[in-house]
């Protein structure tokens, strides 16, 4: 639906302002193999969280964009053809794509407006899932309703976020679940991981200071909705400054992380470095209380 820009709270990603302030964590490290971002509209992920996938993509990652609807009722003329609409919007989402470098998109064709968190949907969002076999999806917050400083989350954007989650958790990884995409052979496929964008409840950060460009040229591709392009990208670099205090660093997006399953091996050698050191001193604990 067009107006994301108006229906996106403006301190979306913020905590209040006492935390504001204060370096309060360290830039998240973890990163995905393969990831999904999951969104409602054309323009979602690029709000949302493009210049992560844009970080994630340059150090190695594969990404895959599902947009459930095309935007179809993105505009303010009642006498637009919709079905023009949507072609025009999925031609500049495909540009974003190559902006950010995913390996790809997919259009579920869903009706604009009116998603719907249905079984038809879920079974879906599964076969996409089982097809890409990401390592984390990411998605809109669904517990995301009222903006704390005002306005209404739209309604596909909540229920994207939810079908998502429900996509990945139980039905992706449940080989009863749709049984015939076993048979067609779809695997059950375990996602490890949800990060949740806009959200008021983040709890990583990701520093983008690299990428915070490739994120504004990306919704630069949105020509049909982006009116005002220079005061789009300040915007995005408030946003981006606002969430890389939480940090200490330039720009950064905020997720609220979901662990699914933490029995994966660490991803980067800083982390595996610090799994080595706590193993060592829980031992070191065991001996010296043995
Ligand atoms: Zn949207």
């Amino acid at each position: 639906m067009g107006g994301d820009e108006r229906s996106l709270g403006r301190d979306a990603n913020r905590a209040p302002m006492a935390l504001q302030e204060a370096v309060t964590a360290s830039p998240h490290e973890w990163r995905p193999e393969r990831f999904m971002v999951i969104v409602a509209h054309p323009d979602d992920a690029d709000f949302g969280p493009a210049a992560t996938a844009a970080a994630w993509i340059d150090a190695g990652s594969v990404g895959w964009l599902v947009c459930c609807t095309s935007g179809d009722a993105g505009g303010e003329d009642p006498d637009m053809d919709p079905l023009v609409l949507a072609a025009t919007r999925e031609a500049e989402q495909r540009v974003a794509v190559g902006i950010v470098g995913y390996a790809g998109v997919s259009f579920l064709h869903q009706p604009d407006g009116a998603l719907a968190n249905d079984l038809p949907l879920r079974e879906l969002l599964v076969r996409e899932i089982r097809e890409f076999r990401p390592d984390a999806v990411l998605c809109n917050d669904p517990e995301m309703i009222f903006w704390s400083d005002g306005g209404v989350n739209h309604t596909d954007h909540r229920t994207a976020g939810m079908a998502a989650v429900d996509a990945v958790y139980p039905a992706a990884r449940n080989p009863m679940a749709f049984p015939w995409l076993v048979r067609e052979g779809l695997e059950a496929h375990r996602v490890r991981r949800l990060y949740l964008f806009w959200t008021e409840r983040p709890t990583a950060w990701v520093d983008v200071s690299a990428t915070l460009d490739r994120k504004v040229d990306a919704l630069r591709a949105h020509v049909s909705q982006i009116s005002d392009p220079d005061g789009l990208a300040e915007r995005m670099g408030e946003w981006g400054a606002d969430d890389g205090k939480r940090i200490g660093v330039a720009s950064a997006e905020a997720f609220r992380l979901v662990v699914i399953d933490d029995e994966e091996e660490p991803a980067t050698a800083a982390e595996a470095a610090a799994a080595a050191d706590a193993a060592e001193g829980s031992a070191a604990a065991r001996t010296a209380s043995g």
